[in-house]
């Protein structure tokens, strides 16, 4: 059984995570989406864990495959107790590569047990990020083309927009 691993703070889900989601999937026999309990962009998160997870949740209900955990501390201990084979990231520009490159050269001096699957982000979704979800809510600015819809009815509870 081949399980991948997807972390990641999802503050709050895009589509551009769930196009990631629904690409490694098919990689895998299991995905298991990982909601970061804490790290750097968690301590300014609009959304609560279980918030972020229960979206999670509610945006793959019915994908096969799936499963939606919270994990604290070192992404090395959750890919252990999952018995992950790879840790799936979504890289969507340079930017973001300078970081997930360093990353990954880090966990694989600690543990060559596993390895990292990068997947390009899709052109449609490439410039999508949560921050600048949220960023763009801030200013009343309209996010339905790029959140799934239970995620757009959370954001409008929070912001009430
Ligand atoms: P963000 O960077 O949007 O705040 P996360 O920290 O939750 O999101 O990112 C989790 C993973 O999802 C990272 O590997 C990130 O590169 C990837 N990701 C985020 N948004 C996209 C997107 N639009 N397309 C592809 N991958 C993405």
């Amino acid at each position: 059984m081949k399980v991948g691993l997807f972390p990641g703070s999802f503050d709050p889900v895009t589509n551009g995570h769930l196009d990631v989601i629904l690409r490694a999937k098919e990689i895998f026999d299991k995905l298991i989406v990982a909601v970061a309990v804490n790290d750097s962009k968690t301590s300014s998160a609009m959304f609560t864990l279980k918030e972020r997870q229960k979206l999670l949740e509610e945006v793959c209900k019915g994908v096969p495959k799936v499963e939606i955990i919270c994990f604290d501390g070192l992404l090395l201990e959750a890919v252990k107790k999952y018995k992950a084979v790879s840790v799936v990231r979504g890289l969507r520009a340079i930017s973001d590569f300078e970081y997930e490159f360093q990353m990954a050269m880090m966990n694989r001096e600690i543990t060559s047990d596993y390895d990292t699957v990068f997947l390009m982000a899709s052109h449609s979704y490439s410039f999508v990020s949560s921050r600048m979800i949220k960023e763009l809510v801030k200013f009343g600015g309209d996010v339905s083309p790029f959140v799934p819809p239970a995620v757009m009815k959370a954001l409008k509870n929070k912001k009430h927009i």
